[in-house]
């Protein structure tokens, strides 16, 4: 049975489920932060500043931002500032997985979602866990002010009751947003912070059900994967143990913030950027592209990947906020993978 036609068999509506595990998937980094901002005044000849701003152990901001307007030096200092700020004041955890027990069986295939109702709010979330497993996961980032993501990341605690509905099926780009039948093509997904969500199910499932190879031959499956810092890349670690064992599998993740507090070597471009860097540069000719990705291509990629993107021949699907989602669309289109190839799902 295809997995069209699984998806018409499903039920639409699944009982109550208990949560049987959150994890934060982020760290605090407070002390980071703290040794980024000692650099940063080395950096730009204000060690002096040191004492009074970070005494006792805490950077102590609004002296901080006192002395960068008392002496007008703006410009680069202050963004980076502001982003160690932002970085230290955020509330944890801020990316967290749930797993869950539905009481009756739930039934799906990778690349579907559920709703979550929880404390009455209800929400819509990409399902993060292959069929094969026996329970179910999601990966929610906390939305600064949002109702269901504070209470996931601040509330929910394992043990409790929470209703599932689905599983269902989103077509926002092209058709359904399920992982298609093995093909000659390869296979490039392309997402920001949890947008990986979907894709870690139909990634692990892809592996274990051999959907990664086509009469008997391997198809590059690809993973683009972008975050402001490196904690905020969903499974990280686990698509990097991935990509250590499987050859075929090349996991490109890119973090533009990342080096402000440790040596990040990898990617640090916006994601549809990124990808343009690992296409086969027959591929770019004349095409017309926005000044981001031409400036992403105009540097060497950070990975070695023995193997390049044949834009002809690859199924692109894509997943994250609408805008993002449309970017990476109209790059893909651009550069030449036919319309029927692309697929995306946005989260709004
Ligand atoms: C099919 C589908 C699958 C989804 N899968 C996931 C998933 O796997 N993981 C996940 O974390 N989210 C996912 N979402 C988004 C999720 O449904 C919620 O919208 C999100 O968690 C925010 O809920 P909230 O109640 O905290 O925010 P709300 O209280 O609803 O919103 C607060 C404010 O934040 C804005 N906002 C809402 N969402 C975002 C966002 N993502 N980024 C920036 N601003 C935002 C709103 O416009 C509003 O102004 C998915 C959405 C859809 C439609």
């Amino acid at each position: 049975m295809t997995q069209h036609e699984l998806v018409d068999q499903e039920p639409l509506v699944s009982e109550a489920a208990t949560v049987l595990e959150k994890t934060a998937q982020d760290r605090r980094r407070g002390e980071e932060v703290r040794s980024a901002v000692r650099r940063v005044l080395g950096d730009y000849g204000r060690t002096e500043w040191e004492d009074s701003v970070l005494d006792d152990g805490d950077v102590d901001w609004d002296r901080l931002w006192d002395h960068v307007h008392a002496h007008a030096t703006g410009g680069k200092l202050e963004r980076t500032l502001r982003k160690l700020q932002e970085r230290e004041e955020r509330a944890y955890p801020s990316l967290v997985t749930v797993e869950f027990e539905p009481d009756d069986a739930m039934d799906y295939v990778p690349g579907e979602y559920v709703t979550v109702h929880y404390k009455d709010v209800p929400r819509a979330y990409s399902v993060a866990s292959s069929p094969n497993r026996e329970h179910v996961e999601i990966c929610v980032r906390r939305v600064p002010g949002g109702r269901m993501t504070s209470l996931l990341c601040d509330d929910l605690a394992a043990g409790e009751r929470i209703h599932v509905r689905g599983p269902f099926s989103g077509s926002f780009v092209g058709g359904e947003f399920l992982l298609r039948e093995p093909s000659r093509r390869d296979v490039a997904f392309l997402a920001t912070g949890t947008g990986v969500a979907p894709f870690k199910g139909m990634i692990d499932y892809a592996f274990e059900a051999g959907y990664d190879e086509f009469r008997g031959e391997p198809r590059d499956v690809w993973l683009f994967l972008g975050a402001s810092w490196e904690d905020d890349l969903p499974y990280h670690e686990q698509f990097s143990a991935l990509a250590d064992e499987r050859p075929n599998f090349h996991y490109v993740p890119t973090s533009s913030r990342e080096s402000l507090l440790t040596d990040w070597t990898g990617e640090t471009a916006y994601v549809q950027g990124t990808f343009a860097k690992y296409l086969d540069p027959a591929a770019l000719g004349d095409v017309t592209l926005s000044d981001d990705v031409r400036g992403a291509l105009g540097e060497e990629r950070r990975y070695e990947v023995d193997a390049s993107i044949d834009p002809s021949q690859v199924e692109i699907y894509a997943c994250g906020i609408n805008a993002m989602v449309y970017e990476i669309v109209s790059v893909a289109e651009a550069v030449g993978v036919p319309a029927a190839n692309i697929r995306g799902e946005g989260y709004g």
